[in-house]
């Protein structure tokens, strides 16, 4: 339940509008000071296991939309992604994310449930499993929860009916996804979704609208990335003066608006912003971010799983990325929490 009041769309934009250098950093301090007081500085981390890329989807920004045919297709076994999320267990992480490309055939629902319970039954019940796994039936997202999935992401990508429309193939339906997100609400997931930030033909109307959304939907944790075009999708040169530091800042400027407007939510530093300044995630962080989800895929499947162009680490294994993230860390003054879920202040402490 929200506690705070519906953020007004006109001091969202006044926000996003700053640009003077001075009044930036103002803003990311008085975002830092409220993460301080509502979710504190412990970073927590989800340790994310992209499991396969095959998609039935056809996203015009993806890298691995369906019908890009430069990517080669892989889906992990059920011992791989159990090996790769008791790597993350062992090393203390708290939790993992499992995702993939979009599919909702049965056996694939079967294998999400079967990996989803065995990761329990090893674990016992200490592991917290996140699922990113796109649009199901409630039938199916039921079946997950009731196997030990208890965190949801699902990214709406846009909160405008009309946008989602100009980055989406006719049968992509927006509608169909706001309701996904209300059912996981009411299966009892701890629901997360997301935007982009800075896409084609947005608006910072539209970016207001996005974090109104987030407050309408009582939403819990929020994952949310600058939008970086991939060269093989039909958006690769939808903006053509393309800046990504522009881009950057305008991500850090959302994460800020989110924490001093939603305070108590989970954020995601993502790494997205690692793609587009190799601090993008510690900046994040002091912008108000307070969750970091560090790539535990197996190396040598991760070049087939770039979404965008330009991600990071996709030859570092995991141990690298958790000692170099250790250092990142430390060195802003902020300490990790281990062995936690880290489940969002938002949906575990609900104030009327
Ligand atoms: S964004 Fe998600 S659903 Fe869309 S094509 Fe990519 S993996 Fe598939």
């Amino acid at each position: 339940m929200n506690k705070v009041t519906r953020p007004d769309t006109n001091e969202i934009i006044r926000m996003l509008s700053i640009t003077c250098p001075k009044d930036i950093d103002a803003l990311y301090k008085q975002a830092y000071e409220v993460k301080k007081q509502f979710v504190g500085t412990t970073v927590y981390f989800r340790g994310i296991v992209e499991l396969s890329n095959i998609c039935a989807k056809n996203c015009y920004y993806c890298g691995i939309r369906r019908d890009n045919p430069h990517v080669e297709r892989f889906k992990l076994t059920e011992e791989e992604v159990i090996k790769s999320a008791l790597w993350a267990y062992e090393q203390h992480y708290g939790s993992v994310v499992l995702q993939s490309g979009e599919r909702s055939d049965e056996e694939f629902v079967c294998f999400i449930e079967n990996t989803v319970k065995a990761l329990k039954e090893r674990t016992d019940g200490r592991l917290g499993i996140t699922l990113s796994l796109g649009e199901q039936t409630e039938e199916t997202y039921r079946r997950w929860y009731t196997a030990g999935a208890h965190r949801y992401l699902l990214r709406i990508e846009t909160s405008s009916p009309e946008l989602y429309k100009k980055l989406h193939p006719a049968d992509h339906d927006w509608q169909a996804r706001w309701d996904c997100i209300r059912t996981l609400k009411k299966l009892g997931y701890q629901t997360g979704t997301g935007v982009m930030i800075g896409l084609p033909y947005q608006t910072l109307e539209d970016l207001a609208k996005d974090v109104q959304f987030f407050y309408d939907e009582d939403i819990d944790m929020i994952g949310m990335g600058p939008f970086i075009p991939h060269a093989d999708t039909p958006l690769a040169n939808a903006i053509p003066d393309y800046d990504g530091d522009k881009q950057l800042e305008l991500a850090l400027k959302m994460i800020a608006v989110c924490r001093i407007l939603l305070q108590d939510i989970n954020i995601a530093s993502t790494t997205a912003l690692q793609a587009l300044k190799p601090d993008g995630r510690e900046l994040g962080l002091l912008a108000g971010a307070n969750i970091i989800m560090p790539n535990i895929t197996d190396p040598q499947y991760r070049a087939n799983y770039q979404l965008y162009n330009g991600k990071p680490c996709l030859d570092e294994n995991a141990s690298l990325c958790r000692n170099c993230l250790e250092r990142r860390i430390s060195s802003i003054g902020e300490t990790i929490g281990y062995d936690q879920w880290g489940d969002s202040p938002h949906f575990t402490n609900p104030v009327n």
